[in-house]
């Protein structure tokens, strides 16, 4: 039997933060995952570091978005009405805490978090020697109406105002000048200047992971499900055989509620689905920024492997069949934004974003087990927001003062 003080569960972006953290603070870990490191959703995100997002994506509250989402067939949103059934106290509690005061509710408890996101991720980086992944250009809204871009503008000119975010304002000219391979048909984007982004996501979560094991951390395969509490023990099988830990910390990101279930906590989480697809860059274009084509609703980033197009939420089942159609629709508007040449990947890569309805991630104790702690919940956030969930939640199992108020992510709030 393997000794450890901790076992992390779920080998994610946040689990690894979470591991390295704890290893950092000389804890003996086992960050135990049924797959390879960072091989679900950590594995191919967009790659930005949001220090913007203060805002966690509500859902929206106007009626004509409404009935646009209700047809089912915009490009950012997308649902599997089958679904509809079991998603629907999710999406009513969703809803309720999108509306507007308790949204900038939600966003300042949101902004505590986000606020060290970058500052976080440089100091694993630098530690990790994993700064050539990091890109420092930030990421730019991009606009076709000049409706959207002043609704934007007036945004961000609040968001400077009440939470000190940066942002430049750009005519169609000045965008052309940064982005000279856009197509000619922007009205003006909106550069915030504050965020960094990650070349490669799943690149950085293994440079990461290194640095735990450089630290003595370890890393096994095993499956989450069959953890038990034996007197003040946890107890787990693994594939290099049984370990037992101090305490443990579920980092299960999509894959929480199986295991919280089996304990007896009934959080209303949900997944918010999304794809991605590799192209080359036709002859010699380039893109500069991570961009956002706001009013059709994707994204596009130059990554290691190739442009890579992420797609907004899909609401369905967390092991429902696949259905990249966000996809399949924003591909031939893609193309007519940026030349792009031919798809890369085989097949478009899935993943699902780990909700919960107040847009807040669960960090901290688990209210009825002695050394059960929780990390996960980091929806459209978790390659922002790991390497601060990882030390928030290591200085409160080491009894360290939290740099953050970790108050408003604790679990009992459900
Ligand atoms: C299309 C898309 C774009 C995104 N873009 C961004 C972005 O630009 N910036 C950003 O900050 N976030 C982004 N996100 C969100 C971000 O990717 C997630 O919030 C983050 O990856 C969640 O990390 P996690 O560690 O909680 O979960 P995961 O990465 O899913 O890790 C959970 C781990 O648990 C393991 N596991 C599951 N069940 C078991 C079990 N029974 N036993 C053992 N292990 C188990 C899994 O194998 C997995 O490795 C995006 C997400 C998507 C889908």
């Amino acid at each position: 039997m393997k000794r450890f003080d901790v076992v992390v569960l779920g080998a994610g972006i946040v689990g690894i933060c979470v591991a390295l953290h704890l290893q950092k603070r000389a804890r003996s870990v086992a960050l135990v995952d049924r797959r390879g490191p960072a091989e679900e959703t950590s594995f191919g995100n967009a790659g930005l570091i949001q220090r913007e997002g203060v805002y966690p994506y509500g859902f929206p509250h106007d009626f004509g978005a409404l009935l646009r989402y209700g047809l089912n067939r915009t490009i950012d949103a997308h649902y599997h009405p089958s679904a509809l059934p079991r998603l629907v106290p999710f999406l009513w509690q969703y809803w309720r805490h999108s509306r507007p005061a308790r949204h900038a509710q939600v966003a300042r408890r949101y902004a505590k978090l986000i606020e060290h996101c970058v500052l976080e991720h440089e100091a694993l980086a630098a530690e990790a020697d994993a700064g050539g992944f990091i890109r420092r250009v930030g990421w730019m809204r991009l606009f076709r109406t000049a409706r959207e871009r002043d609704t934007r503008f007036a945004e961000a000119e609040r968001w400077r105002r009440e939470f000190g975010i940066n942002h430049r304002a750009l005519d169609a000219r000045a965008l052309q000048e940064m982005e000279p391979h856009l197509a000619p048909v922007l009205v003006g984007a909106l550069h915030w200047t504050d965020p960094i982004s990650v070349d490669d996501p799943h690149g950085l979560a293994l440079a990461y992971l290194r640095r735990f094991e450089s630290l003595g951390g370890v890393f096994l395969q095993g499956n989450a499900a069959s953890l038990e509490q034996d007197a003040s023990r946890w107890r787990m099988r693994t594939a290099s055989g049984p370990l037992e830990a101090a305490s443990a910390v579920v980092a299960l990101g999509p894959w929480a509620d199986v295991l919280t279930r089996a304990l007896g906590y009934h959080f209303p989480l949900a997944v918010k689905r999304g794809y991605h697809m590799h192209y080359r860059a036709a002859g010699e274009a380039r893109l500069n920024h991570p961009v956002l084509d706001t009013e059709r609703g994707y994204f596009l980033g130059a990554l290691r492997r190739g442009i890579r197009l992420t797609t907004g939420a899909e609401f369905a089942l967390r092991d429902a069949k696949r259905t990249p159609v966000q996809l399949a629709r924003a591909e031939p508007i893609a193309r007519e934004l940026f030349p792009l040449a031919e798809r890369l990947d085989a097949e478009p890569w899935m993943g699902s974003r780990p909700c919960t309805p107040d847009m807040l991630p669960v960090i901290g104790r688990a209210p009825r087990h002695p050394g059960l702690w929780f990390a996960f919940g980091h929806a459209h956030h978790g390659l922002t927001l790991g390497p601060v969930t990882g030390r928030l939640i290591a200085e409160m199992m080491t009894g360290e003062k939290p740099f953050v108020d970790p108050a408003p992510y604790a679990a009992e709030r459900f």
